[in-house]
């Protein structure tokens, strides 16, 4: 059997098709463009297997509501052409198969689920951050996406300013300083005008970016309770979540009891930036024994 996956980010889509084991058979990678010329090329691609069902977890803001006349679009995103996109009218027309539609940080909180589950771990919920051109958090809790107004939001959260960082405005077109704007990779270059690959690993900046994501996972924990928080995206590493994990504990404070953090605030499970893949293929299982 053949499954889908469409991994929309605002740079780059990843196409993949595998099967129920959630083993990649074949995969392609081609740049965001325009939505016409985005999209053709991802129609072309699968027309090239016969696959039985299909998720895309895309950037967004997206319509996940059934009920809306614009469930399955991108809505309101600032990437250019692509705001009121029906991105999965277009797959529709040329497939006539389930199609799974979410977020691409939901496909990669439920691909860490899954491989977490497959690997015994006890867990029955997950959170998955991505810090990378932009910021944002899939969630599962039993098995399930939450959402009922539409996909959670996380990237977009208020904190507390650290006393270092005061001057900086945060990047966020709609709220200058919420998490995306104080953390997302293009801060390094409005901070301090370098670009984060250039950024020492012992520069400064780093302690101020740890204690924002300290505050986005403890607030999440407070929140949810989850039984892990991943952090993946181009900003994260595990050096990175060395000092996420100790400001995470000086704010927690010993409040209340949290797994050892080594194994509760961590890198993905799935390598590669594969964890979109895999949980697209669990979502077009899903969707298609329903
Ligand atoms: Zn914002």
């Amino acid at each position: 059997m053949l499954l889908g996956s469409i991994e929309a980010g605002g740079t780059k889509f990843v196409c993949a098709v595998g099967n129920e084991n959630y083993q990649v058979q074949d995969q392609i990678q081609f740049p965001t463009t325009t939505p016409e010329e985005t999209l053709r090329k991802t129609v072309d691609y699968f027309n090239k297997f016969k696959i039985e069902a299909l998720s895309i977890a895309s950037f967004g803001p997206i319509e996940i509501r059934k009920s809306s006349d614009n469930y399955g679009y991108i809505t309101t995103t600032p990437k250019p052409n692509w705001s009121n996109t029906d991105f999965v009218g277009y797959i529709k027309k040329y497939f006539d198969i389930p199609i799974f539609w979410t977020t691409d940080v939901n496909g990669s909180a439920y691909g860490e689920y899954v491989m977490s589950t497959l690997s015994n771990e006890k867990i029955n919920s997950l959170v998955y951050y991505t810090i990378g051109t932009g910021v944002g958090a899939g969630v599962i809790v039993n098995g399930h996406l939450i959402g009922g107004i539409g996909h959670p939001e996380m990237g977009h959260v208020l904190l507390k300013r650290h006393p270092d960082d005061l001057d900086f405005k945060g990047i966020c077109p709609y709220h200058g300083d919420c998490l995306e704007g104080l953390v997302a990779g293009p801060t390094f270059e409005a901070r301090l005008g370098i670009k984060g690959q250039e950024v020492a690993t012992d520069h400064p900046v780093w302690e101020i970016m740890a204690y924002y994501a300290a505050q986005a996972a403890l607030q999440t924990m407070l929140t949810l309770r989850p039984s892990k928080i991943v952090f993946g995206g181009g900003v994260t590493s595990e050096q990175f979540l060395q000092k996420v994990r100790i400001e995470f504990k000086k704010l927690l404070n010993d409040y209340v009891q949290v797994p050892d953090l080594d194994q509760y605030i961590v890198t993905p499970a799935v390598k590669n930036n594969g964890s979109a893949t895999v949980g697209n293929f669990a979502l077009a299982n899903k969707i298609l024994n329903e």
